[in-house]
């Protein structure tokens, strides 16, 4: 079987999120499984200075009226998965976060950039491809990639491949001024509430799910979610209508970037029957993030972005409290300004025990999801979280809010056979503070606590179960077609 994933992201070159993690990862395990997975992703500066002899494998004229013409370069991941890099230096060889101009706004012609990359993904579908190799399967990640299955729809050329929507998350929607249809070169048709009409506007997402042959989301709770009024941000009818071909497949995690026993990141490795050494790291990031050695008090973890999705704002409304338990915290992010001075301000009243950095910083991730004893992740929705699994994976119990992946993936320590962390539901600082205390109390209970640490480490939260899922998905697909 031959899949083409499209995406916008991809770790470790291009990642803003969990999607570039998915799609370093899903591949990976696609291939292990026996599939012929290849990437399609923009040629960003990043990608073009890590394979700078990437081939030319194809040109491709302008595909619509307002859309750049554009080269696919061929190269292979370390990992060994094949690359098709899209090559259109005046859209994508741009510095930076790949969809936000310096000042932090969206570049204004992202409606452009992302509609050639869905339109190439939809050519690559089909039988004017300009390749030799053609996919059985097109799977298109969030709304970057969402209207490929709408060309595929309204713009068909032969016979072509069936194609996946996976909703990574539902808050981004791609939403673009109906100019863009024309410029693009869709038809009038496609303007419709049965299209990519969106309440006025033109939505990439929606073109993905109203016109994919399958769609996915990141875990099984989150697919519930989305179809109620309530959390479907605008398109919990659509996303209802289209139930019968919806489903929850939860992320994995990449286990050889993220493994306790071998992370070049740490200062001491660890495993569930080697626990002490984790105090080594422990130690390190108290000493790196210059907080005061003290191990009596519980160090809490957070990495994020900070946004009000993540939660993170209960988590300042609780500082003092924290302070005063006693406990330590540290937090990396980055985000919204108003909580960045949040977080920098704390950090400077209580230069000991709140330890903050401000940006995007691998290894400190890393650093955190071991060194931390309780990782925080209020989060108000999560459609599947990864610093959760990392965390459960790091031997760090995390304190989450029963919403999404999260739901799926933490199991609260009152339950005592099977917890392996401490989960709450209400998004407030008091409901977040109740739970804290908890954790806390079970913290200094080390036999308790080693045995939550061990559920979570036991776990197998590996790609190879999501990959046997996608794989029985794509191969429904080819048989109803
Ligand atoms: P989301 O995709 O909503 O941001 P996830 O938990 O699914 O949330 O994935 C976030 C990924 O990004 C994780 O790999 C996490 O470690 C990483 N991450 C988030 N913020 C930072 C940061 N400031 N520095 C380093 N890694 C980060």
């Amino acid at each position: 079987m031959k899949l083409l994933f499209a995406t916008s992201e991809l770790a470790p070159w291009v990642k803003t999120g969990g999607l570039g993690d998915v799609s370093a990862a899903l591949p990976v395990a696609l291939r292990a499984a026996g599939i012929d997975a290849r990437i399609l992703l923009p040629a960003y500066p990043a990608l073009k200075a890590a394979f700078p002899d990437a081939p030319l494998v194809a040109s491709i004229p302008p595909p619509g009226p307002q859309l750049y013409g554009a080269a696919l370069r061929a190269a292979r991941t370390p990992e060994g998965v094949p690359l098709y890099l899209l090559e259109c230096d005046a859209w994508f060889d741009r510095p930076g976060n790949p969809y936000l101009g310096p000042e932090g706004r969206d570049w204004l012609d992202n409606g452009k950039r992302f509609g050639l990359l869905s339109r190439v993904a939809a050519l690559l579908a089909g039988e004017t491809s300009p390749l030799d190799w053609r996919p059985d399967v097109l799977h298109c990640n969030d709304w970057q990639t969402g209207l490929a299955p709408a060309f595929l729809h309204y713009l068909p050329h032969g016979r072509q491949a069936p194609s996946v929507m996976t909703i990574h998350n539902l808050a981004f929607q791609g939403i673009h001024g109906r100019d863009l249809l024309p410029e693009l070169g869709l038809p009038e048709s496609a303007w419709s509430i049965d299209g990519i009409e969106y309440y006025g506007y033109l939505s990439f997402l929606k073109g993905g799910i109203q016109h994919a042959d399958a769609i996915t989301t990141v875990s099984p709770s989150y697919a519930r979610e989305i179809q109620t009024d309530h959390d479907g941000m605008g398109m919990g009818g659509l996303l209802r209508h289209r139930g019968d071909r919806l489903s929850g497949i939860l992320n994995g995690i990449d286990t050889a970037q993220w493994n306790p026993a071998a992370d070049p990141h740490l200062a001491a490795a660890y495993d569930g029957k080697h626990l002490a050494a984790k105090a080594k790291n422990t130690a390190a990031l108290r000493a790196e993030m210059g907080l005061a050695d003290a191990p009596q008090m519980p160090l809490f973890g957070l990495v994020s972005r900070l946004t009000n999705q993540k939660g993170v704002d209960l988590v300042a409304a609780i500082a003092e409290e924290l302070a005063e338990l006693p406990a330590q915290l540290v937090l990396l992010g980055n985000g919204e300004l108003e909580l960045e001075k949040t977080f920098r301000a704390l950090a400077a009243q209580r230069p000991h025990q709140f330890g903050v950095r401000i940006g995007f910083d691998e290894g400190l991730a890393h650093r955190i999801e071991a060194g931390a004893d309780i990782f925080l992740m209020p989060s108000r929705f999560e459609p599947c979280g990864l610093n959760q699994m990392y965390s459960l994976h790091y031997g760090t119990p995390p304190i989450v809010r029963a919403t999404g992946g999260l739901a799926d993936t933490v199991i609260d320590d009152s339950d005592h056979a099977h917890g392996n962390g401490f989960v709450f539901s209400d998004a407030t600082p008091e409901a977040l503070l109740a739970t804290v205390r908890r954790a806390v109390a079970t913290w200094h209970n080390r036999k308790a606590w080693q045995a939550l640490q061990k559920r979570g480490m036991q776990a197998d939260f590996s790609w190879t179960a999501p990959a046997r899922q996608y794989l029985a998905l794509y191969q429904s697909l080819i048989q109803t077609q």
